[in-house]
């Protein structure tokens, strides 16, 4: 991994990259690659044994053109004010490409979450909460999870929002237990959405999934639902990977096993295979698909020259560096961008707060149907753009798509005082 690559100055990269292919004004464009306003804050809590331990927090509202900010809250050791602003962007323009009204945001706690106790993580979480209160509510802004936090995480979020607020408002944040108001589908929805860019990048360019070998990077959430759903549509996961290194097996993996021996163990090595391998053996192998699903900057220019896999579909936010997209580029091996790819969780945070403002919600097989339109419908309009604008590569193309469209609801709101 290329610790040196600043993800926010990849972000502005991939704008101005799609800039030339428009008509955009420097004073816009400036707009469009720095965030509306970033809160950072410091969080005092009680540990277990009476001390305080203090911790460094973000929230980047990057755009809100298109509607409230949307994006998910992190809980890593490597969060940074950069960082966030990186992934709030992101947001902007995956919530474009997928044509959902939200604009972009992201937050982030500096912290290890393996070296606390529930109890702690509560009070890191309702204390983050409170300094969020007044930034965020259903027509503002619209945590979701992300990076090491899920239901737990948002249940909390919510009960202090409605607490401090005195309110009923379950659509303040996404990606919460069923119970409390969370959408059937939304836990696979990352990983679905990678499935479906898949499979409509294989039709796109005349490949079989069926019998297409497949390696997987970081098998969290995202990326071991997406092997999970690759192998039940016919494809061979031969190789998964996560801290700990990469399970390999070229005669194809049992993605379900696998995952149950890394919630009893937590580490997908401990499971039972003919060989293990690095991480980096894991990108550079001979398959058919490559699915990057743990952080940023995983494959940059000097291992994208060892890149063998046909199609990349990114899971991960920004799992590649520019660099790495320009080798690509050259070498023609077809990237399906992180900001289509991995959409399916926050469309699918997008139904949970629609139902949530309605009271009326729906079941799994509806849920899993809208998303689908969604995606292809995307994957369309960004190949369209692709081959109509005659773009270099398919992230171009979804910059383009998706700047367009925020442009589209800035002009139309017009300047302001
Ligand atoms: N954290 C997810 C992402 O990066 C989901 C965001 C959301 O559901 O708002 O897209």
């Amino acid at each position: 991994m290329s610790e040196e690559v600043n993800p926010f100055e990849s972000l502005q990269e991939q704008v101005d990259d799609a800039a030339v292919h428009l008509d955009v004004d420097p004073g816009t464009l400036e707009r469009l690659k720095n965030p509306e306003r970033v809160l950072e804050t410091t969080l005092s809590v009680e540990m277990d044994d009476g001390s305080t331990d203090v911790f460094r927090a973000y929230r980047s509202q990057f755009n809100g053109a298109r509607g409230p900010y949307k994006g998910g809250i992190r809980y890593h050791p490597q969060v940074s004010r950069d960082e966030v602003k990186a992934l709030s962007g992101w947001m902007v323009y995956k919530c474009a490409v997928v044509d959902i009204p939200y604009g972009g945001g992201k937050g982030g706690i500096v912290i290890d979450p393996d070296d606390y106790s529930e109890s702690e993580l509560e009070r890191v979480t309702r204390s983050f909460a409170t300094e969020l209160r007044p930034f965020i509510g259903e027509d503002k802004d619209i945590p979701a999870p992300d990076v090491n936090t899920g239901r737990r995480e948002m249940n909390w979020i919510k009960d202090t929002y409605e607490t401090l607020e005195n309110t009923t408002e379950p659509g303040v944040i996404t990606g919460k237990a069923p119970d409390s108001g969370g959408s059937a589908g939304r836990v696979e929805a990352t990983g679905r959405s990678v499935m479906l860019s898949a499979r409509e990048a294989f039709d796109y360019l005349g490949k079989q999934t069926d019998g297409a070998t497949v390696a997987v990077q970081g098998y969290g959430n995202a990326g071991s639902v997406a092997a999970k759903l690759l192998e039940d549509l016919g494809a061979s996961v031969v190789a998964v990977s996560d801290s700990s290194g990469a399970a390999y097996d070229p005669d194809g993996l049992d993605t379900r096993a696998i995952k149950e021996r890394k919630s009893e163990t937590g580490d997908v090595t401990d499971y039972d295979t003919p060989e293990t391998l690095t991480n980096e053996e894991l990108l550079t192998l001979d398959v058919d698909l490559l699915v990057p699903a743990a952080l940023e900057n995983a494959i940059d220019g000097d291992l994208a020259e060892d890149v063998q896999a046909d199609v990349i579909v990114e899971a991960a936010n920004g799992p590649l560096t520019p660099d790495a997209d320009d080798v690509l580029t050259d070498r023609n091996v077809r990237v399906l961008p992180d900001i289509l790819a991995n959409a399916g969780g926050v469309t699918v945070s997008y139904f949970e707060w629609v139902q949530n403002r309605q009271r009326f919600y729906w079941d799994e097989e509806r849920v899993n149907e809208e998303l689908e339109t969604v995606i292809v419908d995307a994957f369309d309009d960004l190949t369209e753009t692709f081959e109509n604008r005659d773009l270099p590569n398919f992230r171009t193309a979804a910059y383009v798509l998706a700047i367009e469209r925020v442009l589209t609801a800035s002009e139309q709101g017009g300047t302001w005082p």
